[in-house]
């Protein structure tokens, strides 16, 4: 048990998490190793969600909402993390939830499936018996999407994603969310939208905002989304990381 009193408590109870999502087999090795590089940025900005990160979850929930197939994708590390609150946006803004992984084993896609039918949700896609398509033809694992999800969806919410899937999912012309909190990954400054926040943090209070944006008209959404420049907003999250801890 770790104390409350702990300065490092919330910062622990992650990795006990991440520590036993991979005893459980649904974390990649490497998995680990994300998030101690998460871990140490998160440290970085002080644990807290700066504006710019607000700004652009904002953004994000405009985006999801305007779009016709928003699909979130999942791994092991968000899975492990925050199961239960990716169910509850992906319910709040009627997006698809679908299994992503960049260490893709049928294993691992098994245990994934049965933590979120666990966690009550039963419409999980990128399953063993989904049809999977490659987009624009790539015959690698890293392109690899369910027919009905990712390879026909126009706006995918990919928090702590690869930089490699990032790219092909971007090159395919798609409209690119990441949660991310190195500023600096190949992720970050290719989504159309980045996050530089921590997942537990970000996805509860995307759902919190959609609960406003989905009152807004339609052009108060457009307008969010268009006045967004996600460069410059990367620039000012980046900030943060030389100065949050000390604010
Ligand atoms: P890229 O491939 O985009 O250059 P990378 O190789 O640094 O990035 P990956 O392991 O491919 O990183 O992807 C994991 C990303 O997720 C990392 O950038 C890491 O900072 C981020 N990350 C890890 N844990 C969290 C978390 N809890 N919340 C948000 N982001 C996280
Ligand atoms: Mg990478």
């Amino acid at each position: 048990m770790i104390p409350k009193s702990h300065p490092r408590y919330e910062s622990l109870l992650l990795r006990d998490k991440i520590v036993k999502a991979s005893q459980k087999g649904y974390l990649a090795d490497s998995g680990m190793i994300a998030h101690g590089r998460g871990e140490a940025f998160d440290y970085l900005i002080g644990e807290k969600t700066t504006y710019p990160a607000k700004r652009a979850m904002y953004v994000a929930v405009a985006a999801l909402i305007l779009s016709n197939n928003p699909v979130i994708s999942v791994n092991g590390n968000a899975s492990a993390l925050a199961c239960d609150e990716i169910i509850e946006l992906a319910k709040s803004i009627n997006a698809k939830i679908e299994i992503n992984l960049f260490y893709r084993t049928d294993e691992r896609v098994r245990l994934l499936t049965k933590l979120y039918k666990d966690h009550g949700y039963d419409d999980i896609l990128g399953t063993l018996d989904d049809d999977i398509e490659y987009i624009d033809g790539i015959k690698n694992n890293r392109a690899s999407a369910s027919k009905t999800g990712i390879y026909s969806s126009d706006t995918i919410l990919v928090p702590l994603e690869d930089g490699d899937r990032a790219e092909i999912l971007k090159k395919s012309g798609k409209n690119i969310i990441t949660i991310d909190l190195n500023p600096l990954s190949r992720t970050s400054k290719m989504s159309d939208v980045s996050i530089m926040d921590n997942i537990v943090r970000a996805i509860p209070y995307m759902t919190k905002i959609a609960e406003d944006l989905k009152t807004q008209d339609k052009q108060v959404l457009i307008n969010i989304v268009n006045e967004f420049d996600n460069e410059e907003n990367l620039k000012e999250s980046s900030h943060y990381c030389k100065y949050g801890r000390y604010n």
